[in-house]
């Protein structure tokens, strides 16, 4: 079975900028190779010899947050249903907020590893707050800075553990 990896979670997290880091480097090498400028919703991936397809899910939601109930119920449960694992974000400089722990009930009800990325952990302050997200009920939470790449190790040793 393929290992794909879904990136879920409100808008304004950071989906796409770690689905950017993560696939950066793969898809300048294709679309060098094929010339042609390929769909941003999926991109190609890999962790110590492990290759995987990462769905930034996030492309998915347009408008204000009115529709966003609605869109996680269509294209994001897809995107969730086809993953083998789900990296679930949150956001470390709004902290806690009620879309979370709507996504946090959804994500809980899957059969499948979801991972809690506090993201925008920047410096030791915003880092420290990511123990807010223990309280979604979801286990280990893996704060990273999307922007910098601090983190993202630990987290794709993690990820990579469950394919
Ligand atoms: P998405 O809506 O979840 O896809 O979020 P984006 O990737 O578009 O990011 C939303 C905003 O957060 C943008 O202004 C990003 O530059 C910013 N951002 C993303 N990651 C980080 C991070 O690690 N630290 C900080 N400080 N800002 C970030
Ligand atoms: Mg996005």
């Amino acid at each position: 079975m393929a290992n794909i990896v879904a990136i879920v979670g409100r808008p304004n997290v950071g989906k796409s900028t770690l689905f950017n880091r993560l696939v950066e480097r793969r898809q300048a090498i294709m679309d060098n190779e094929s010339g042609v400028t390929r769909d941003r919703h999926y991109g190609y991936a890999d962790w110590i010899g492990k290759y995987f397809t990462v769905i930034d899910t996030g492309g998915y939601v347009t408008g204000s947050e009115d529709v966003f109930e609605g869109a996680i119920r269509t294209q994001v449960a897809e995107a969730m249903e086809e993953a083998s694992v789900i990296l679930f974000m949150t956001d470390c400089h709004s902290g806690l907020n009620p879309l979370d722990k709507e996504f946090a009930r959804i994500v809980r009800g899957l059969k499948k590893p979801v991972l809690v990325v506090a993201n925008k952990a920047d410096n030791t302050d915003y880092h420290y707050m990511s123990n807010d997200f223990y309280a979604l009920g979801l286990g280990d939470i893996f704060p990273i800075s999307a922007a910098s790449g601090a983190g993202t190790g630990e987290l794709l040793d993690e990820v990579v553990k469950h394919f």
